[in-house]
């Protein structure tokens, strides 16, 4: 997969609009992780040492497509400013004269912000006559917002259909670590997969098999599995409407010789709660009254030989219920074995790479994905809209 990335781009004097993910968490207008502005900064910063201008679209939170004042980018452009270290404008609004006035005077160099592009339906409707009103904004398009490119929208999507459109840095990166896992990964590629659900895992298991040579599934989808494999499970997540899709799956793996790790130990509680007190459970085999909240150390020591020789891992979902910190264990080795493995390591998803950010472990990462849906749909080797709009 290859991107027209915004280094090919002539930006002198042009007008540049470009979508960035700006929906940080804020409070009392405030803005409490930059984490998400920060990472656009090398795209915009490069950009305008160009010398062109720039116009920002971004989302924030969920205002439905009404112009509700706590959806205001206030806040973010506030935190912008700071950050960028130079003026930023902060429009009325999205569409109207005064925002066009607005983006006519802007000279090379200036930046304006426009307000929340969900202020209107149109947005998440993709509407053509919305996408066309963006477009008329820039001269080129640059899409640095990996989070909302497995959504067809307009700003993300539509506008590409009226302007010379490039990838960001951030995207570039994205598309850079993770199109091989699905093409032509280094072998061995190990991938790691957790989380609670097997329906919602299902796809990217199967994606993922295609490529790789020994897959971990760990979470509280493992148990699905085990239950097929004949083991007692006890109270452990279980869904039986996807026993038989669990099996094929068990079975088209070891037809492909695709070697799959599952849990041979656990961490069990009587109950699911913040309380519950952690049991040592050392077999496959989980006790009637017991449900399985994380993996144990032998299966640790499973999942830590299989990375020694790896050249290539995905990681994408927890092993346990780590929001609990006595089942947070597996998670946490898992995280660490990432991180001082010598492949090339990607890890994609909320829970995983909030892991990862709270062990600190986030530079010892090859790729670490700004996107959690968007990283999981592109694993299960969906086509992102907006990314397709940037390929060659
Ligand atoms: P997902 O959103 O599918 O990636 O799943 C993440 C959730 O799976 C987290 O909130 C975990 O607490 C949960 N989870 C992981 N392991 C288990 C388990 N053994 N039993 C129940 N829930 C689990």
């Amino acid at each position: 997969m290859e991107l027209h990335t915004v280094k090919e781009a002539d930006l002198k004097g042009k007008r540049v609009l470009i979508r960035v993910d700006f929906n940080c968490p804020v409070k009392n207008g405030v803005v409490t992780d930059p984490t998400r502005i920060k990472a656009a900064l090398p795209t915009i910063n490069y950009i305008l040492s160009e010398g062109a201008s720039l116009v920002i679209m971004t989302h924030f939170g969920r205002p439905k497509g009404e112009k509700k004042p706590e959806f205001s980018l206030l806040p973010v452009k506030n935190e912008f400013e700071k950050l960028l270290g130079r003026p930023v404008l902060l429009a009325p609004d999205v569409l109207g004269k005064e925002v066009e006035d607005m983006v006519k005077a802007l000279k090379p160099g200036e930046v304006l912000m426009l307000e929340n592009v969900r202020f209107y339906k149109e947005e998440e409707k993709n509407d053509p006559e919305y996408a066309k009103a963006l477009a008329s904004y820039g001269d080129v398009y640059v899409n640095d917002a990996f989070g909302t490119a497995h959504r067809a929208h307009a700003s993300t999507e539509g506008v590409s259909h009226y302007l010379p459109s490039y990838a960001g840095f951030l995207i570039e990166k994205e598309v850079k670590y993770m199109a091989p896992l699905l093409e032509n990964p280094e072998h061995p590629f190990v991938a790691i997969i957790g989380g609670s659900k097997v329906s919602s895992k299902i796809t990217v298991l199967e994606s993922l098999a295609k490529t790789c040579d020994k897959i971990v599934i760990g979470g509280g989808m493992a148990y699905t599995f085990l239950k097929v494999q004949g083991h007692k499970i006890g109270k452990s997540l279980v869904e039986d409407d996807f026993l038989e899709t669990a099996s094929s799956f068990l079975e088209k793996a070891k037809e492909k010789n695709v070697e799959v790790i599952l849990p041979v130990d656990h961490v069990a509680a009587k109950e699911f709660a913040e309380t519950a007190e952690p049991v040592a459970v050392d077999s496959v085999d989980i006790p009637d009254d017991l449900m399985g909240m994380d993996i144990g150390p032998k299966t640790v020591k499973l999942i830590t030989d299989a990375l020694k020789d790896a050249k290539n891992v995905v990681w994408n979902g927890p092993m346990g219920v780590f929001e609990f910190a006595q089942f947070a264990k597996g998670t946490e080795m898992v995280a660490k074995a990432l991180a001082d493995s010598d492949a090339v390591s990607v890890v994609g998803g909320g829970d995983s790479v909030a892991a990862i950010n709270k062990f600190g472990l986030a530079d010892k990462i090859s790729h670490v994905s700004t996107g959690g849906g968007a990283s999981l749909e592109f694993l299960e080797g969906k086509t992102l809209p907006g990314i397709k709009a940037l390929e060659k």
